[in-house]
């Protein structure tokens, strides 16, 4: 399934029925699985046969769809969590741990930023910030000896600054480390990072993959790539036997196309738990089978909106890299040729008090904490999802106090303008 098209895939992928059995990938609604005998039990604890025999750690319904996200990215292997924090948490977490340090592109969504800045900071984990613009100077001086990994958003939420995948991943790779893209935005019809060089990649399904506003999730999938036993002194929980699971060495007994994966599965989702339910992952499943429909279309709406705002005497800057006047235009044109996404950020003239106005005057639109709907949706993420920053964190991460965030669902586009002018009228 593999060598398809995206749109292929997403359809068909990660589940092939045989003869007579059901069309749609089955939700198999067991917390646990029997087995005739415990010898047979005992090789899946052991990992020595690969199976199912706890939800917590593996459902059927649940590899079906990561297996489609997968073979989306064109990677080896993949896994559901629970929400897209959980799968960033466990990404960096799977590779980094107390006494390490990480490199992350400023320009990263909030509840990421919160996640590396102070629960992982408590947690051990220190993390150098760069803009997603810093010299090569600045990036280099980011990375120290203990560093682990590099990570960055390939369309960046809220502030829309596209992440130069290739360039990161080359100074990653110069320093021994992998790549993390969340690939959220951006969805593997828009853009596939591994084939920029990026190493493992992430996503919030919770987004565009569910595209319904149904179901939190997230994923993890890897591409095989990354060489950990190349940089075993780096990895020593992926290079060293691992005691909590009678000494299994991941590297070496999963290899390249399985160790990440596989080493997340057994330590993290047993360890935290933080699992998809089998039935989030069905609704998921029916929302990447038109994935690659509809992000054709909100990214049609997205740019008619983006143009429409650029040329509005009220506003005041618009954040899209599909206009040509974007400083992310000539990065949108190269990892995302197909278009961006949806969603559209704008400053508004009059700033915080403008914006408050305009998004109360919305009849189509409403103000949720929400994006990647297939109903229109914005927000003010000064006052909602990036509300724990300072006005300097916010400054720095792109995120002026007056910004309006705006994703374009699926409705006419014409009827998306006629509303936004409107309440744009209304200030
Ligand atoms: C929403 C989002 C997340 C967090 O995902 P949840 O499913 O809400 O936990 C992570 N990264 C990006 C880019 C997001 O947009």
């Amino acid at each position: 399934m593999s060598n398809y098209r995206p749109e292929t895939i997403c359809v068909q992928g990660g589940y092939t029925p045989g003869s007579g059995e059901p069309r749609q990938i089955p939700i198999i609604q067991s917390t646990t699985f029997k087995y005739a005998t415990s010898e047979e039990m005992g090789k899946l604890f052991d990992l020595e046969a690969s199976g199912y025999f706890y939800t917590r750690l593996q459902n059927p319904t649940n590899d079906y769809v990561a297996a489609k996200i997968a073979q989306l990215e064109g990677g080896t292997a993949g896994m559901l969590t629970s929400s897209g924090q959980a799968a960033n948490f466990f990404a960096l977490f799977n590779i980094a741990s107390c006494g390490d340090h990480i490199v992350a592109s400023s320009s990263i969504y909030g509840g990421t930023f919160n996640l590396i800045s102070v629960t992982m900071a408590k947690m051990g984990v220190a993390c150098t910030f760069v803009g997603p613009t810093c010299t090569d100077e600045e990036l280099e001086r980011a990375f120290r000896p203990n560093t682990k990994l590099v990570f960055g958003e390939t369309i960046a939420n809220p502030a829309l600054t596209v992440f130069d995948i290739e360039r990161f991943a080359k100074a990653a790779h110069r320093h021994g480390v992998p790549l993390i893209v969340d690939n959220t935005f951006a969805t593997p019809v828009g853009c596939r990072p591994f084939q920029w060089g990026a190493d493992i990649v992430t996503h919030s399904t919770t987004k565009y993959m569910d595209g319904h506003g149904a179901a939190v999730g997230g994923a993890v999938v890897d591409s095989g790539k990354f060489d950990w036993l190349a940089h075993a002194e780096k990895f020593p929980g992926l290079c060293t036997p691992d005691d909590s699971y009678h000494g299994v060495t991941y590297a070496e007994k999963f290899g390249r196309e399985g160790a990440f994966i596989t080493k997340c599965t057994a330590q993290l989702m047993r360890d935290f738990g933080s699992i998809q339910a089998p039935q989030h992952a069905f609704l998921l499943n029916l929302g990447l089978e038109s994935l690659h429909v509809r992000m054709a279309r909100h990214c049609e709406n997205g740019q008619a909106v983006a143009e429409f705002l650029s040329r509005h005497p009220k506003v005041e800057t618009v954040h899209y890299c599909g206009l040509p006047g974007d400083p992310y235009y000539a990065l949108g044109q190269k990892y995302l040729p197909h278009g961006s996404c949806g969603v559209v950020s704008f400053e508004l003239k009059g700033g915080r008090a403008a914006a408050e106005v305009f998004m109360s005057n919305l009849k189509l639109a409403a103000i949720e904490t929400h994006v990647a709907d297939a109903r229109t949706c914005c927000l003010n993420p000064a006052t909602s999802t990036h509300r724990q920053m300072t006005d300097a964190q916010l400054q720095e991460a792109g995120i002026p106090a007056g910004l309006v965030r705006m994703s374009c669902g699926l409705e006419h586009q014409d009827d998306l303008i006629e509303d936004i002018s409107q309440a744009l009228e209304a200030i």
